[in-house]
């Protein structure tokens, strides 16, 4: 964690995600919700953007305060608990022609007569109204009555939304109020996650984009180039169990090369899928550095980090091939929380169901319970799961960033791997 001045506010960064933002429209309402998800996932660190699960309809014709929010199915108010806000995309009018009121953390959203306000997407305009919200909960004392642009516009002439998002900013007399009142740190940590939305927005919006489709091309133009070719990471086909012609040090440099590249890669603001792919990428390279693993299946579900694959290992290296057998299964998440006892219980069916024997479990971010220093204390749910192991004869090997860095600052992949599999064996 580190901190940073933002309209000259001490603000930290790399803060955990605690607060839920869920969204939820009706059927008729031409929102890309799932792209919006995912890129504001991508970009916010304190929010955290949700799809709603719940349907939700406006029963009357016109969307009533507060009766409307009352006639909410218990479903929507039970997902809706314990969000910091929940919007409600709606294409039907305010019974008083407003974008929105709200109720407690609901807040029901207008898109009434929106091409005769802007030529500009409804996708940008969730994405303003999201940024209004976190900009009232900073500081919901002041609104301009005039439209200036600023995100603290009340909006009272309906059209004025269109410089408001064409221009996304916080205007100077806002960002001097802003600067000296106290905040909570919520209130901070919201502000930088509003900074990044409006960067965005505007950057589309002036530019008369979709903000979808800005993040679709600016994710092709800008950032492919960051997301290199497979062929590009570098890749060693030899296993140094002799170091004869000094093989040590460069397999050394590919995997520290490796990791270097993918930290690098996912330090950027990626949308997830393209992070899923870059996982993939290095995963596949990863193993990929023992010889005579050949990947015989691989299925990568990009959106949320989880490869499975499925190597022939029955040319690999012989201590492991004679102990697992001809093939083994790797799965690897990249999520932002641990994994825990449950993934790993799964882990286990999917390998059993695939009739294999051996697999490793790769989780990046780490397990819970799980400490390659400290590989004898681990906790009582994961326990349970090395006795079931036992039971089954299944090799299952656990694997989390700390091990790439053990074998990154001198380790030998396989030595490490085998070394691994057979202190959970003998566990
Ligand atoms: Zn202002």
């Amino acid at each position: 964690m580190g901190s940073t001045q933002l309209y000259g506010l001490q603000v930290t960064q790399g803060v955990q995600k605690v607060k839920t933002i869920t969204l939820f429209k009706e059927h008729d309402v031409p929102v890309d919700m799932e792209a919006i998800v995912g890129n504001l996932n991508a970009i916010c660190k304190t929010d955290t953007f949700k799809k709603g699960k719940s349907r939700f309809s406006v029963k009357s014709d016109v969307v009533q305060y507060p009766a409307s929010y009352r006639n909410l199915s218990s479903t929507i108010r039970r997902e809706a608990k314990n969000d910091l806000f929940s919007f409600l995309m709606t294409n039907k009018q305010y019974y008083n022609n407003y974008f929105f009121e709200s109720h407690g953390n609901l807040a029901i959203l207008s898109f009434y007569g929106w091409d005769y306000l802007t030529k500009l997407s409804r996708n940008n305009g969730l994405v303003l109204f999201i940024a209004d919200f976190l900009a009232l909960e900073i500081d919901g004392t002041y609104r301009h009555q005039d439209t200036t642009g600023c995100i603290y516009d009340f909006l009272w002439d309906k059209t004025g939304i269109d410089a408001g998002m064409r221009s996304s900013f916080i205007c100077p007399r806002c960002l001097t109020r802003i600067s000296t009142k106290k905040l909570s740190k919520l209130q901070r940590d919201l502000l930088v996650d509003l900074n990044q939305i409006l960067n965005v927005l505007g950057a589309a919006s002036k530019w008369n984009l979709d903000i979808v489709e800005y993040w679709n091309t600016s994710d092709t133009a800008q950032k492919q180039e960051k997301v290199k070719d497979e062929q590009v990471l570098p890749q060693l086909d030899f296993i140094p169990d002799k170091d004869e012609e000094g093989y040590i040090n460069v397999y050394r440099e590919a995997i520290k090369e490796l990791c270097k590249n993918y930290l690098e890669l996912t330090n950027e603001p990626l949308p997830p899928n393209k992070k899923g792919k870059i996982f993939e990428q290095f995963a596949r390279h990863f193993f990929g550095l023992i010889k005579g693993w050949k990947i015989i299946e691989c299925n990568a579900n990009l959106k949320d980090c989880e490869i499975d694959i499925i190597y022939d290992i029955s040319e690999g290296p012989e201590p492991l091939k004679s102990k697992l057998g001809d093939n083994i299964y790797v799965e690897c998440k990249n999520r932002i929380d641990k994994s825990d006892s449950r993934d790993i219980s799964q882990f286990l069916v999917n390998l059993k169901s695939r009739g294999l024997k051996a697999g490793i479990f790769f989780s990046y971010n780490g397990i819970t319970g799980y400490s390659p220093d400290n590989w004898r204390n681990v906790d009582a749910a994961y326990k349970r799961i090395i006795d079931f192991c036992r039971q089954e004869r299944t090799y299952a090997l656990p694997m989390v960033s700390r091990d790439i860095e053990l074998i990154r600052n001198g380790g030998d992949l396989v030595e490490h791997i085998l070394e691994m599999f057979n202190r959970f064996i003998r566990i």
